[in-house]
């Protein structure tokens, strides 16, 4: 059993049983054995493998739509360039040399991550060395200023909070230790008039999945954006709607036992519940959600793939580069399970990427 276990399990035993939340900031942050404390869980030797680590092209266009966003809102000259959760700080890299092309917005750029881990921020300051990159550990720490933001795979990271409707309230559904191992259980009925609202007729078998966590951070960045100008692109697996019972852990690259594994050696996350965040971060506009794969798209990825494809010189990398493009658009890779939101002033110019199809 790992350390993680017993740690869990003494808690249980002291206080009773834990919320889904409590359990995932465990399994996730706890300060010594936590699964993003210690370890770097990225690419092909890790458990899985992020978007930005699939292919350059996307921190590419995710810079792209950002200094559309910049040039938009009358090219503010000083502005925080944050991320949220930079794992190996690929994405901010790739979009780093993406903005030499633009280079008053690399001038006006204070570039800040995001980050809880010590063991990230060693790889983030290796692979950033020489870009002055500034790190916080809540959004809170950032400068006032114009806010331009990306987070990808954070908001899944953050502990949620599961709850079933019956007829006497709302359960919250925690978790126990039975018979010497975790098991779930449910909290007392009790009245909540916001899962009322959010999620009316939900059916028993059906969990209501909240992110007070998540809720707060998108909040901070909808209230920054209205206040100071920027813009923010959210992109994470999940759906528009959070109901059902989205909580899964990985260990290489395989579904483990959300409940019963060696905690702390596999990630645990969850679906992003996007209708919550957009409601959160009510004071600025919020568009989409879009399916990843169509944003990509409609912003010209496929422009880029055969620039490079033009410029690669080998049917190696040419393949290589249309693997890339076929995982992160098509919809069985993860076009269509992961989702971007983007966060930008009420009067903001309308940004590319979340037009209607109509
Ligand atoms: N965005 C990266 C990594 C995603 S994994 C990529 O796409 O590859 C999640 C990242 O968020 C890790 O770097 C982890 O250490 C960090 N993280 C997790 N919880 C956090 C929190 N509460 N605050 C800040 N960073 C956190």
């Amino acid at each position: 059993m790992s350390e993680l276990t017993e740690i869990i399990k003494t808690r249980i035993a002291e206080n009773g049983p834990i919320s889904i939340g409590e359990y995932i900031h465990l399994c996730l942050g706890h300060p010594e054995h936590g699964y993003y404390i210690n370890r770097d869980p990225f690419g092909p030797d890790g458990d899985f493998v992020t978007a930005p680590e699939i292919s350059q092209m996307f921190g590419e266009m995710l810079a792209l739509w950002l200094m559309q966003a910049w040039v938009d809102q009358g090219q503010p000259e000083r502005f925080v360039l944050a991320e949220l959760g930079p794992g190996r700080g690929t994405l901010m890299n790739d979009m780093l040399r993406t903005a030499e092309t633009l280079p008053p917005f690399l001038a006006a750029a204070e570039v800040w991550l995001v980050e809880t881990s010590p063991a990230m921020r060693r790889k983030q300051s290796a692979v950033l060395m020489g870009k002055n990159p500034h790190w916080a550990n809540s959004i809170d720490e950032l400068p006032e200023a114009p806010l331009f933001l990306v987070a990808n795979e954070f908001f899944d990271a953050l502990p949620m909070h599961q709850f079933r409707h019956t007829d006497a309230g709302w359960q919250e559904r925690l978790i126990e230790v039975k018979d010497g191992k975790l098991a779930y259980t449910h909290g007392r009925p009790a009245q909540n008039p916001d899962l009322d609202e959010f999620f009316p007729m939900l059916p028993e078998n059906l969990y209501a999945e909240v992110s007070y966590a998540g809720e707060d951070i998108a909040e901070k960045i909808g209230n920054r954006i209205a206040e100071h100008g920027g813009a923010a692109l959210i992109i994470d697996y999940g759906e528009w709607d959070g109901a059902g019972d989205s909580l899964q852990a990985v260990q290489n690259h395989e579904p483990v036992d959300e409940l019963h594994h060696e905690h702390g050696a596999a990630d645990v996350t969850a679906h992003v519940n996007f209708a919550a965040l957009a409601r959160a971060a009510g004071a600025a506009r919020t568009e989409g959600c879009e399916p990843q794969g169509t944003f990509l798209r409609r912003i010209g990825m496929d422009v880029r793939a055969e620039m490079l494809s033009n410029a690669a010189g080998n049917d190696e990398v040419v393949e290589e580069i249309m693997t890339a493009h076929r995982r992160l658009t098509h919809t069985e890779e993860m076009g269509t399970l992961f989702k971007v939101m983007a966060i930008v002033p009420k009067d903001a110019p309308e940004t590319p990427g979340f037009e209607d199809d109509a």
